[in-house]
């Protein structure tokens, strides 16, 4: 989805690389999917609409907390909102499904704090789970925090393999400091350089939170 923003600097494109929450969205095997529930509504005659939703943190395009796997690590409402707004970089891998993103990947590519992994391998993400998406490998975590990144994202449900008992990718990034947004949606938009703003709900105490990724023109955000 794409959309025109308009401030004082006139219109800024926006690409939305966020899954749409919605009835139906699958989730994580075992994990709660999202459903919103509405008890009051224009339709019943109400003098307003009001629902609710019950859902998994991890619903979509959501961003991991540390805590998700350290304990005592920094909650979703501890992580610097700036992490989430900024320069960042898409890269498009050539990967098979259920194989691993490695370093040469995204040799000479990571020049920028953020960095979002496209891996196509995810048919349908709005409607089907798939077990078959690539993940990153360890490895490449090294690789990322070497070149100075602070935050990476995927398209895939996890930065782990589906069936990966250990989450190597999920400790490596918790050791260096890494968060990680899972779940975005790439397809279709073009490698380069963009600004990200995708901030987490401020869920105390959280593990995850579903954020609205956006994808601006690079140099759109100034923060100093
Ligand atoms: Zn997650």
């Amino acid at each position: 989805m794409t959309g025109d923003g308009r401030g004082d600097a006139g219109p800024v494109r926006v690409i939305d690389v966020s899954a749409p929450l919605a009835d139906g969205l699958p989730a994580w095997p075992g994990d709660v999917p999202f459903r919103r529930v509405v008890t009051e509504s224009h339709d019943a005659g109400d003098g307003c609409e009001v629902s609710h939703v019950t859902t998994t943190l991890h619903a979509g395009t959501h961003v991991d907390a540390p805590r998700h796997f350290g304990a005592g690590a920094p909650a979703v409402d501890e992580l610097d909102p700036l992490l989430f707004l900024g320069p960042c970089r898409l890269v498009r891998v050539d990967v098979p499904p259920r194989d691993l993103v490695r370093p040469e990947h995204l040799e000479g590519v990571l020049d920028a704090p953020r960095v979002l992994v496209a891996t196509g391998t995810l048919p349908d993400p709005d409607r089907e789970f798939s077990r078959d998406f690539a993940a990153l490998a360890p490895e490449t975590v090294e690789a990322l925090a070497e070149a100075g990144v602070r935050l990476v994202g995927i398209d895939a449900p996890s930065v782990d393999p589906f069936d990966s008992e250990d989450l190597p990718v999920h400790h490596a990034l918790v050791r260096h400091g890494i968060v990680a947004i899972e779940g975005l949606r790439l397809a279709g938009v073009a490698p380069g350089r963009y600004d990200l703003v995708a901030v987490p709900l401020r869920i105390a105490g959280a593990d995850a939170s579903p954020v609205r990724a956006l994808l601006l023109p690079p140099g759109t955000i100034r923060l100093s």
